[in-house]
């Protein structure tokens, strides 16, 4: 039998966005370091845990992946409950995901209110290996429009995916 793993903070992640963006992947690739070519859509939510170090302060995170349930167009209000912070994915390479993202960015204010605390939100701009249809400053706009973070990354080839869950930890321990 194993112990727990002590940790200073526990956060639940969300992923967010259009169906094929690339959000399993992501998670699968921070989580296991792995990436499949032919990765299929599983149906129902599912979580994985991983453990991070911040600050010297260990941090534990359950990430939700919605796995499908976007293509219904919507998540339940249970999916978003407890959320400290939610990762808004479009793919850089589909312009249609990133037309979306107002669609997401609306459920995501409608079931993230009250709790106190503000929602940490950043986007992320994944599939940056491939062929970008959307530029760089439009996505920054619109981040920094809606006050979130902006990154780019690839599944793929790893390009900033790390980054991506370091910068939201850092920015839900930054909340006052
Ligand atoms: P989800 O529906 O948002 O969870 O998307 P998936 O993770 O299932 O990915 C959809 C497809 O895009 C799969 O075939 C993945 O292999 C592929 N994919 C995911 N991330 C990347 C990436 O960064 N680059 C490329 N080229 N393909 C990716």
């Amino acid at each position: 039998v194993r112990e727990p793993e002590p940790y200073d903070h526990l956060f639940k992640l969300l992923l967010i966005g259009d169906a094929g963006v690339g959000k399993s992947s992501i998670l699968l690739r921070f989580t296991d370091d792995a990436f499949d070519d032919h990765q299929q859509s599983t149906i129902g939510v599912d979580f994985k845990v991983k453990m991070i170090e911040v600050d010297h302060k260990r941090i534990k995170m359950t990430i939700w992946d919605t796995a499908g349930q976007e293509r219904f167009r919507t998540l339940t209000s249970s999916y978003y409950r407890g959320a400290q912070g939610i990762i808004l994915v479009y793919d850089v390479n589909r312009r249609e995901s990133f037309e979306n993202l107002n669609h997401w960015l609306q459920e995501v204010e409608v079931y993230s209110t009250g709790g106190g605390r503000e929602i940490v939100k950043v986007l992320v701009g994944n599939k940056v290996d491939k062929e970008r249809m959307v530029p760089r400053e439009e996505a920054e706009a619109w981040a920094r429009s809606k006050g979130m973070l902006f990154l780019e990354a690839s599944a793929k080839t790893r390009t900033g995916i790390r980054q991506v869950f370091l910068e939201v930890v850092q920015k839900i321990l930054d909340n006052p």
